[in-house]
């Protein structure tokens, strides 16, 4: 399954548990970082971390973060929410 075929699967969905369960578990795995890095920023543990500027890659919440809370039309979504 291509990236497309992908999205229209998502989109064929009615709201089950199927999309709910894999939507978080995207916001699982994009989580803030435990701690700072060098420039005392929390970053998102999935997005990365650049080991040459000892800095996370995005800082949390990150852009993908930022695109499920744009379509979800909320900010700062509770885990058990989802
Ligand atoms: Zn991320």
């Amino acid at each position: 399954m291509n990236h497309d075929e992908l999205l229209a699967e998502i989109d064929s969905y009615s709201y089950t548990y199927k999309p709910k369960s894999a939507l978080r578990a995207v916001v699982e795995l994009h989580k803030p970082s435990e701690g700072p890095d060098e420039y005392e920023n929390i970053g998102c543990e999935a997005c990365g971390f650049d080991s040459e500027y000892m800095q996370y890659a995005q800082i949390y919440p990150c852009p993908t973060i930022k695109a499920i809370e744009k379509e979800l039309k909320i900010h700062g979504i509770p885990e058990d929410e989802l």
